[in-house]
């Protein structure tokens, strides 16, 4: 029996949670879900963010399926996600993208992994505005968490018989900031003598993944750039409604898209609900589940490929409760 905390979110957040529980449960699996929420809706609701029983319960579980989570504007958060990140020191942001049989998309050997630093860059909080006419964004870099996140990253790659590892950076401008993470990389990639590290200035990265996103395996960098390389793999493969992700730390996670709450389609049933659902297959592999892990990205995969019960986004008419249906079909059979 696993404890895990669910947290619908905001906006298509409870549609596609909801489908990820049901293929979970469908491979038969003890799972004890503390079902609490945070966001838009609760705020709206109760005038709090955050409530205390869902930091509670995340500590008690140490296991989260999270829905996305809208922070409105005004309420003294700058973000639910990036607070959860930075609290419980989720230092690892692991974000699989790989092509799907059945999506049409200009290339067909995409399979890399992302790997982006989660608690500091640029997403430190540190915005000041000094003059009504001038703001500042401070960009934190230390040694401690670029080397954690890049020696994460090698030992995938080692674990997983890769390659090759890039690491993405703008040394070349921010000198005394990417230059450290840069030099991380060097220093964690001599203990790696048989895989290769190649050093990708951010903007080169853009155009190298939309020309030949097969030259990479696996991707390190700061956590901006790996916020936007994400979204940018993402479209490289059929669309944000396929990318799953893990916020992993020492003894913590939290499973959830890539994407956001989907405002633009919330409450319609059109959402894909792919993301969230091989969101919680990584789940289930950090949990030791590998065998109903796998059964969940055979069912998702096989569904996606034989093309009739899929969403609008992969040119489809399902709805998320008809691809989810078909997800659970697939399973089982
Ligand atoms: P978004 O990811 O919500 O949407 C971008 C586009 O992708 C939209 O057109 C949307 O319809 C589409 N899309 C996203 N998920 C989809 C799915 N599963 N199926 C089909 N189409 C899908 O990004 P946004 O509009 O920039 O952000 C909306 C809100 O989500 C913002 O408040 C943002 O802060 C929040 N957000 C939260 C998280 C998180 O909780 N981890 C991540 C990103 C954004």
């Amino acid at each position: 029996m696993y404890d895990i905390t669910l947290i619908p979110g905001d906006g298509i957040g409870p549609e596609v949670i909801d489908s990820a529980k049901q293929v979970i449960e469908a491979t038969e699996i003890d799972m004890n879900w503390d079902i609490v929420n945070a966001g838009a809706d609760v705020y709206a609701k109760k005038g709090i963010l955050v409530p205390d029983e869902v930091f509670k319960s995340i500590e008690r579980n140490k296991m989260v399926l999270k829905g996305p989570i809208t922070t409105p504007i005004g309420c003294g958060f700058r973000s639910i996600n990036v607070l959860l990140r930075k609290k419980y020191d989720l230092f690892a942001n692991i974000r699989p993208v790989k092509k799907i049989k059945g999506i049409e998309t200009p290339f067909k050997n995409i399979d890399l992994v992302i790997f982006r630093e989660n608690t500091e860059g640029l997403y430190s909080g540190i915005e000041v505005k000094e003059q009504e006419d001038e703001a500042r964004a401070i960009k934190v870099i230390t040694k401690k968490a670029s080397l954690r996140i890049i020696k994460e990253a090698f030992e995938y790659a080692q674990k997983n018989n890769k390659e090759k590892v890039a690491v993405v950076h703008k040394a070349n401008i921010m000198k005394l900031a990417d230059g450290l993470f840069l030099d991380c990389a060097r220093e964690v990639a001599k203990s790696y003598p048989h895989i290769e590290l190649q050093e990708v200035i951010v903007d080169n990265m853009c155009m190298q993944l939309v020309m030949n996103p097969s030259k990479y395996e696996v991707i390190v960098t700061t956590n901006l750039y790996g916020d936007i390389l994400s979204d940018l793999c993402a479209g490289l493969v059929g669309g944000l409604g396929l990318v799953p992700g893990a916020n992993i730390g020492r003894d913590m996670a939290i499973f959830e898209a890539v994407h956001g709450s989907a405002p633009d389609i919330a409450g319609k049933n059109i959402a894909n609900p792919t993301a969230v659902i091989l969101s919680g297959a990584m789940m289930l592999n950090y949990l030791g589940e590998n065998k109903r892990s796998k059964l969940i990205v055979d069912a998702v995969e096989r569904t996606i490929e034989e093309g009739k019960y899929v969403t609008v986004d992969l040119g489809g008419t399902a709805s998320t409760t008809e691809m989810t249906k078909a997800i659970i079909q697939n399973l089982v059979d």
